[in-house]
């Protein structure tokens, strides 16, 4: 009578594999090399965090630079064709993620963003997600992670 596999479990697992994103999984791998303990996605919150560190109180979001609009990065790039389409879109991108964010605060949650552009260079994501964490030690590693660009 050994249940293996919860089903709401596998339903979770599944929507959460058909939403990763290589950004998101960068995060992540990382985060658990820091050793920070984290959930995925809870969806009784706000918004979805992609990230939640429940002793820490934070819900952290990993959000691509284009879609939310990364203020003045070269990603949050400016359609040329349907201008009206996209500004819309992407005013209504930005003011929910201003409304999950609200109202994660009202809950008592520190809420943070690690934009995609921040995810590309493990030397780039390593000093944002420890600030994040407030990890401000240094990790000796053995793996050197001087690469110059
Ligand atoms: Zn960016």
């Amino acid at each position: 009578m050994t249940e293996q596999i919860d089903p709401k479990r596998s339903a979770l697992m599944a929507r959460v594999k058909g939403r990763d994103t290589r950004p998101e999984i960068r995060v992540r791998r990382l985060a658990h090399e820091l050793g920070a303990r984290f959930r995925l996605q809870r969806r009784d919150l706000p918004g979805t965090p992609d990230l939640v560190f429940p002793s820490r109180r934070l819900a952290l979001f990993v959000h691509g630079c284009f879609w939310h609009r990364h203020p003045g990065c070269r990603h949050a790039t400016d359609p040329r064709t349907r201008v009206a389409f996209w500004q819309s879109k992407f005013a209504a991108n930005v003011e929910r993620d201003r409304r999950v964010g609200r109202a994660l605060e009202d809950l008592g949650w520190r809420v943070e963003v690690v934009w995609e552009c921040e995810t590309r260079k493990r030397e780039v994501l390593e000093p944002v997600l420890k600030a994040i964490l407030g990890l401000d030690t240094v990790v000796d590693t053995s793996d050197s992670d001087e690469h110059s660009i």
